[in-house]
């Protein structure tokens, strides 16, 4: 399980990247965080934002068959204003 903080941000792809111990990378994009991030704000009501939710996703490997979990903590103020 990786946290979304102890993975790289690449600019150019626009993308949280991790390396994999086979040489390959995770790569998962911040529109996809956004996206679930924001399917979870919708789920899950203040009182339990309050506590400390976490959000994650599955990724995979691009050259191995490696999965690992994603997670970061939904805050409030992630929400995107429209
Ligand atoms: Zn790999």
């Amino acid at each position: 399980m990786v946290c979304l903080e102890d993975m790289t941000w690449d600019p150019d792809e626009c993308e949280y990247t991790y390396c994999c111990r086979c040489g390959g990378r995770f790569g998962v994009s911040k529109e996809e965080v956004e996206v679930e991030t924001q399917r979870m704000l919708q789920i899950h009501n203040d009182e339990e934002m309050h506590k400390g939710q976490h959000s994650g996703m599955l990724v995979c490997c691009n050259t191995c068959s490696l999965t690992i979990c994603v997670t970061w903590l939904l805050k409030k103020n992630m929400q995107m204003s429209k």
